[in-house]
């Protein structure tokens, strides 16, 4: 069975057997653009309706829906058609509404400091398991309107990389979400970056960055060896030059690991010619890495060593640490995450739903 939003038009229209095309373009904007569920889709039938949802069910069971920083971070566990656990995260600040989604159930890249790294791989995410999840973080954050779209959950997205471009597709052609609101977070997968910089739509381009010397990138961020600094750089100079879209370098800042004064040179070095913002984030605590993050005031001197070295450089806000929300922390219902802040936690009931 095909999960709803895997369902392309002409799937919909097999569903609807024998009904005007109209029917068919009413149900795909309903469920794209106004975001609605099947049973709300009320400009259609009522046995119509229960047709559709009956036929093309949701791909995402919430299991687990976890509440920080007074409602205005949300975390989502959800659980797949094969028993394969993913998490979401809304994010509401004051100018915007931010979804971080992920676009594989664990993730190959073993960085040692992530806990979805630190878990491995489990699989893919199809297109649909992916739209799905901005769709209900969508429904969540109303009456608050979703702006920004981050693929920055679990996986790595450019190992993904046509499910993630089909769900860009969507989220871009289908929901309204425009380019430049959607931002790919990757550690360094250089020919995604170069398939990127191929694409139409100028998304904004992340790298995770972490060290800017290849011996000790090596080691804390693997792929390193595959893809080097250099080739990595002259990766995003070919972005840039196609889709002249900011680039920006995500930095976790770990205690004595890449917080010195050398680090920070190196850093800027590596980003002043591509202009990229480097955006700072104290690391955050994982089951697996025993180093901690640098202490704020080591955090603030590096910011203020990086600009004075020329480099434009902002700490990111840190959001829903205490539901293992935060960046680095997804890591989908594994043991560490069961026992963590039950109170913030509700379990969803299915028999209501
Ligand atoms: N695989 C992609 C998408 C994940 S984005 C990528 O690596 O870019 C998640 C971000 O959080 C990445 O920048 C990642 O390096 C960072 N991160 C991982 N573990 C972290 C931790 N413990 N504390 C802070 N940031 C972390």
């Amino acid at each position: 069975m095909i999960g709803l939003y895997d369902a392309t038009r002409d799937d919909i229209a097999a569903v609807l057997d024998g009904q005007p095309a109209f029917r068919v373009r009413q149900v795909w904007d309903g469920l794209y653009r106004r975001g609605v569920a099947p049973s709300d889709l009320t400009d259609l039938p009522l046995a119509m309706r229960s047709h559709l949802g009956e036929m093309l069910p949701p791909a995402l069971r919430p299991v687990t829906e976890s509440i920080s920083d007074g409602g205005d971070t949300a975390k989502w566990l959800w659980e797949l058609h094969d028993g394969a656990r993913v998490e979401t995260v809304l994010m509401h600040y004051d100018d915007r509404s931010t979804v971080c989604v992920s676009t594989q159930a664990g993730c190959a890249m073993a960085c040692s400091f992530c806990a979805t790294g630190q878990a491995g791989f489990e699989r893919q995410l199809s297109v649909g398991e992916i739209v799905e999840q901005v769709i209900l973080a969508r429904r969540a954050a109303a009456p608050r309107r979703v702006s920004n779209i981050v693929f920055m959950g679990m996986g790595e997205p450019l190992a993904n990389y046509d499910n993630t471009w089909g769900a860009i597709e969507r989220l871009h052609g289908d929901m309204g979400i425009s380019a430049r609101h959607l931002t790919v977070s990757t550690v360094g997968v250089v020919p995604g970056i170069r398939r990127l910089a191929t694409e139409a739509l100028p998304v904004n381009l992340a790298v995770s960055l972490h060290l800017a010397d290849d011996a000790r990138r090596d080691d804390l961020v693997p792929i390193n060896r595959r893809y080097p600094l250099a080739v990595l750089a002259d990766a995003c100079h070919e972005y840039l030059e196609a889709k002249g879209r900011r680039l920006s370098f995500e930095w976790a800042l770990i205690d004595g690991v890449n917080d010195t004064a050398l680090d920070a040179e190196q850093l800027a070095d590596y980003a002043r010619p591509l202009r990229a913002h480097v955006n700072l984030i104290p690391l955050n605590p994982t089951p697996g890495y025993a180093v901690r993050g640098s202490a704020p005031a080591q955090v603030r001197w590096f910011r203020d060593r990086l600009r004075a070295l020329g480099t434009n450089a902002t700490v990111r806000q840190n959001r829903g640490t205490d539901i293992d929300a935060a960046c680095g922390q997804l890591r989908a219902g594994h043991e560490a995450t069961a026992v963590a802040s039950p109170r913030r936690r509700r379990s969803i009931d299915h028999t209501s739903a």
